[in-house]
């Protein structure tokens, strides 16, 4: 039981490890596979991940309203 914890805790660590230096991850908002920079929001409670791509859309979707 204690051997399968420590399995646990270690894998966690490294999924961790993982996520800081450029996992794939699922983009939240154009729904692609990406690897790199991902930037997190928060949006009605709701935790939204997202790409660099998307990321500089919002940016260019925001100077319109400016
Ligand atoms: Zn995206």
């Amino acid at each position: 039981m204690k051997k399968l914890l420590c399995t646990l805790v270690l894998a966690a660590t490294l999924a961790t490890a993982l996520a800081g230096c450029g996992a794939k991850f699922t983009c939240d908002l154009c729904n692609e596979e990406k690897s790199g920079k991902q930037y997190k929001e928060e949006v009605f409670g709701q935790e939204v991940i997202y790409c660099a791509d998307c990321y500089e859309d919002l940016q260019n979707l925001g100077d319109l309203f400016d």
